[in-house]
């Protein structure tokens, strides 16, 4: 092949004198895939094979390095050649090979790199091994290489937490030899001479010796931040094999690990919310749509959601109005707001200036006449259909033309809002959730009139203020509170059949929930509900002949709103009123309902209180992609995990449908409506299933 240009369709190799420059072109993020794999090589074995070659470079066509391998093969058997094989072949190549890196070089990516003699990077690259949060361990010697770089307790926190590390870290971590400000591969060829054809695999190193203690506690500390999951404990046991195995036994068992997790029922579900969401950030409806400009944004009320808004949007480097007719709660708000940022600047989050900087793009005001000039106005007052109508036909009046008028409403009808002004087509749905500056998922809900580039204003704002913006329509409780309200109704005809909070609660948290519904209906608050269902019923929304369990009103009538009122479904202490205790009461008050009612006092298994919940939210889901309220069907489960609670790494009530035999699930939603009882509506399932990959 001496004299060939043995280029391949995803590698080329071209001679710089007596220099080889490998490039990797696949875009648009260089993933590897077998063709990558293959080319590469070919290309060493040419660099070997050629005696006027001294060395190579190895580096990324257009804009980055390697972004990692394509996930959509790891699901299925891998095809030859394999990465650790293409690393093998850079170490025992005779001649050194550098890589140039730019832009990101992540997972498999990183690793090839880490196979390299020397990095060397362009200022602004990132690097990562983010594996840990795709429920697997890097497999090709991610977790024997990066020890000896920068020891055993700095890689279990790099590995475990999936992070990407900025370049300067990078440099001080050794995982990257020199940063250059040129493009590569340049400074990467005058490198590689200064190595005078020296080889220096890193897994020839020494692992640096490390305190024992200090491994215990980067491995406890990781294991709590990544809630013991298989893939983080796995990745600390590789990793700290690294002190007894030698760097071969170490990559074998690496790579045994590794192929048994990637086939893991959590590796998919994990697979599955990377390409919902990476399907997510590019909405239909609101692609290759210029979005208006946002600069300035006002909020109406500065309540919990209002300064949550106001907080996010300061972070994002807007300027904020923020609107509120109490006094006091104007001021409680800017205090909040305030006292947001010195607390992150106690804890060394934010640095003073930019605190500074934050809080001088803020102003209070009592007036809507503030927000004449604002570009987007947040509407975040109390949940009643009437003061909201009032506030957005003030917006209408003040509103400069072209502002965009927002509502974060939860569960009212938002055209109702836009049709109490003259411009309707302005009007658009932003609900965040709470604490709004902390949560990612964010509905951006389209009424009937809402224009289409309104619409990609308020997902190109969202993705500035770093939320996951998802498309619903407007119907009650948009996607997320819909398919929740169905799950809480679900686990209260559960305590009505005898079911006791703890237990239901106690099950859910078993499979990973947060927290179980009655243990967060304690904390936010029993008696919004309760107001919302009498709302309801006197405008008669509420059909008699429904199933309706009395329980949670009853409660409300005895004062039990909840944690505030140090009583709710569980009893609380009376100092933090946070710890919930089991009340005696509330047992007896729904074993009475449940024999007033005809049910026989039964005990639940935590699997079937598990089951008959996702099935309900399946069902839901159903309902919910059928009538269009949610665009796309993999959004639900986007919605329920960013929002909600639900365990990623169980991949949201679709993915767990579609891992059933729609047969089966069909026959058993039949059974689930027949014990809900009046009122239950039945979805149909199979819409779950389609647009699913093979
Ligand atoms: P909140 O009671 O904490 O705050 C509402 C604020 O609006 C109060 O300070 C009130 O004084 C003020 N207000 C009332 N009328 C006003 C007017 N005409 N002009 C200016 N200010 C006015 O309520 P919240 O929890 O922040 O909820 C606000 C909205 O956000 C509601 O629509 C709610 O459904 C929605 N929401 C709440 C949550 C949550 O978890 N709290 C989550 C998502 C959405």
């Amino acid at each position: 092949m001496v004299g060939d240009t043995p280029s391949t369709e995803k590698v080329s190799f071209e001679k710089r004198g007596d220099v080889a420059v490998i490039t990797i072109n696949n875009p648009p993020i260089n993933a590897g895939s077998e063709a990558v794999r293959r080319g590469l090589l070919a290309a060493i074995q040419s660099l070997e094979e050629d005696p006027d070659l001294i060395g190579a470079v190895l580096m990324g066509a257009g804009s980055t390095f390697v972004a990692g391998s394509d996930l959509h093969e790891f699901g299925a058997p891998l095809s030859e050649p394999q990465l650790p094989a293409v690393i093998t072949a850079i170490e025992v190549c005779p001649k050194p090979i550098v890589a140039a890196l730019h832009g990101v070089a992540l997972g498999g990516g990183l690793e090839l790199a880490l196979g390299c003699d020397a990095r060397v990077a362009t200022v602004g690259t990132l690097v990562g091994l983010p594996e840990v949060t795709l429920g697997i361990i890097p497999g090709a010697g991610g977790t024997q290489r990066l020890p000896r770089l920068m020891g055993i307790p700095k890689a279990i926190e790099v590995i475990c937490s999936g992070r990407r590390v900025p370049l300067e870290e990078a440099l001080s971590l050794g995982l990257v030899d020199k940063v250059v400000v040129g493009a590569p591969p340049d400074e990467a060829i005058a490198y590689l001479r200064k190595m005078s054809g020296m080889k220096r695999p890193v897994l020839a190193r020494q692992v640096p010796l490390a305190d024992e203690g200090e491994v215990d506690a980067a491995a406890a500390a990781a294991l709590k931040a990544g809630k013991s999951r298989p893939a983080v404990v796995e990745a600390i046991r590789a990793i700290r094999s690294t002190a007894t195995l030698s760097g071969e036994q170490g990559l074998s068992a690496e790579r045994d690990v590794f192929q048994l997790l990637r086939v893991s029922e959590e590796a998919f579900a994990l697979r599955h919310q990377f390409f919902a969401e990476r399907a997510a950030a590019k909405p239909r409806q609101a692609r290759h749509i210029t979005p208006r400009p946002i600069e300035t944004i006002g909020v109406v009320g500065a309540g919990t959601m209002g300064a949550g808004i106001a907080l996010a949007a300061l972070a994002a480097g807007m300027s904020v109005t923020l609107v509120e007719v109490n006094g006091e709660a104007l001021d409680r708000g800017m205090a909040r707001i305030k006292d947001d940022h010195d607390r992150r600047v106690s804890r060394g989050r934010l640095s003073k200036a930019d605190a500074e900087d934050a809080l001088s793009r803020l102003r209070g005001s009592a007036t809507l006449e503030a927000l004449a000039t604002v570009d987007v106005i947040i509407e975040a007052v109390v949940e009643d259909l009437d003061v909201k109508k009032t506030v957005f036909a003030a917006l209408d009046g003040i509103a400069k033309p072209g502002a965009i008028l927002a509502s974060n409403t939860s569960y009212l009808d938002l055209d109702a809002f836009a049709a109490a002004t003259s411009r309707p087509e302005d009007v658009l749905g932003l609900h965040f959730f709470s604490p709004a500056q902390v949560m990612r998922l964010l509905e951006v809900v389209r009424g009937d009139k809402t224009a289409p580039d309104v619409l990609a204003t308020g997902v190109a704002l969202g993705k500035r203020m770093g939320k996951m913006p998802i498309l619903a329509r407007n119907a009650f409780g948009f996607i997320g509170n819909r398919i929740y309200a169905a799950y809480r109704r679900q686990c209260e005809f559960m305590l009505e059949e005898g079911g006791l909070p703890q237990n239901i609660d106690r099950a859910l948290e078993a499979y990973g929930f947060a927290m179980g519904p009655f243990a967060v209906a304690d904390m936010s608050g029993l008696d919004i509900a309760w107001h919302m269902r009498r709302a309801r019923a006197k405008e008669g929304l509420q059909n008699p002949e429904d199933r309706y369990v009395d329980i949670p009103d009853r409660l409300c009538e005895r004062g039990r709103f909840g944690r505030k009122s140090g009583a709710g479904y569980y009893r609380y202490d009376a100092a933090a009123k946070i710890r919930p205790m089991v009340d005696p009461d509330v047992t007896a008050l729904i074993q009475e309902e449940a024999a007033r009612r005809g049910y026989p006092s039964r005990d639940m298994s935590d699997t079937a209180i598990q089951d008959r919940v996702l099935l309900t939210m399946a069902n839901e889901a159903a309902l919910v992609v059928a009538e269009g309220v949610a665009d796309r069907v993999e959004d639900i489960d986007l919605v329920l995990v960013n929002g909600y609670g639900f365990p990623k790494w169980r991949g949201g009530p679709v993915f767990w449908a579609r891992g059933r035999d729609p047969r089966d699930l069909a026959a058993r939603l039949d059974d689930l409506a027949v014990l809900s009882g009046p009122g239950f509506r039945k979805g149909d399932l199979s819409v779950l299933f389609e647009g699913r990959p093979a």
